[in-house]
């Protein structure tokens, strides 16, 4: 019995040195890591905060608020004509034709009421994300399609004066072809007339199509080369990029997107011919760039009228929240 009890207390004895080691190595641990604590933060903390703090950084990411914020107020209405013409045309043909004096009118007042910038720059501004690209206030594209020779002759004289952007979405089977060969109803710019034009930094050439056709009136094999062909002819003989579809007759399904979009295209671009002022829509920051509506201008709209129907289109425009 008396060796039972020895070996039991000193059990006990063993459990209560233990008892005291573990203590004392837990407030001895606690002591370690609280000292510094009391004394002046690392110097990687006092670094931090200063980051936090510097006035400059602050005032950066207060400028990208609001660049971010300005943006999603952003409205801009993307005008399409067609061609320019000096001889009498009919009501229907008034939405595609314009007089020059009519056009020269138009553009002298969005000049006045507006700021036009290219195409390409409002691509870029959609697609920024850090407040490096900017656009000014009221802001406005012109675009051309078909590719007339109208639009060398008389409208690029125009632009270039009065210093507005425009891109032009030509159709390349037809590039260069004049309307006495009977092919074409309106005679097309060449290939050297849109390099010049391009070369004044003003205009931009794109795809309308290789063969102005309804896209969903094909094939998809048709659609395919409509896109491709396009495509190559314009990036062959301007040497640029082409990225950007207008369709014709505003003549798409989800498949020809996708088909462009396979295709090399970023940029889409919808229309109808046949639109009315009512149904005029702008576009916003936040559609992005693969929906791109716009205003068909009638030669029949005054300049004064075709102020005040961009403005209804823009204020009846209403932003999601
Ligand atoms: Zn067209």
């Amino acid at each position: 019995m008396q060796e039972r009890y020895s070996v039991i207390l000193k059990r006990k004895l063993t459990k209560i040195f233990a008892a005291l080691l573990a203590l004392v190595l837990v407030t001895g641990g606690g002591a370690v890591s609280a000292a510094p604590a009391a004394s002046t933060p690392p110097d990687w903390i006092k670094h931090a905060d200063g980051i936090k703090d510097d006035p400059e950084q602050q005032e950066k990411n207060e400028e990208l608020e609001k660049w971010r914020e300005e943006k999603k107020n952003v409205k801009v209405p993307i005008l399409l004509y067609h061609h320019i013409t000096n001889d009498t045309f009919t009501t229907e043909e008034s939405i595609s034709h314009i007089s020059p004096d009519d056009f020269r009118l138009h553009m002298t007042a969005i000049k006045v009421h507006y700021n036009p910038i290219s195409l390409r720059k409002y691509i870029e501004y959609v697609k920024c994300d850090d407040g490096s690209v900017t656009i000014p206030e009221n802001p406005i594209v012109v675009t051309f399609d078909d590719g007339y020779s109208s639009n060398y002759e008389i409208a690029y004289p125009i632009l270039k004066q009065l210093e507005i952007p425009a891109t032009i979405f030509v159709v390349t089977d037809t590039v260069g072809e004049q309307s006495s060969g009977g092919r074409v109803h309106y005679s097309h710019f060449t290939w050297e007339q849109a390099r010049e034009m391009e070369s004044s930094g003003l205009i931009e050439i794109q795809s309308h199509t290789a063969g102005h056709i309804g896209m969903t009136t094909v094939d998809a094999g048709e659609q395919i080369r409509q896109l491709r062909k396009s495509k190559y002819e314009i990036e062959k003989n301007l040497g640029h990029k082409c990225d950007m579809i207008a369709y014709p007759y505003g003549d798409y399904d989800e498949s020809v997107k996708q088909e462009a979009r396979d295709s090399g295209y970023s940029v889409q671009l919808l229309v109808d011919d046949k639109t009315t002022e009512n149904d005029y829509d702008v576009n916003l920051p936040s559609e992005g760039v693969e929906n791109l509506t716009r205003m068909t201008i009638a030669g029949s709209m005054g300049n004064v009228n075709v102020i005040e129907i961009i403005r209804k289109t823009v204020n009846k425009k209403i932003i999601p929240q």
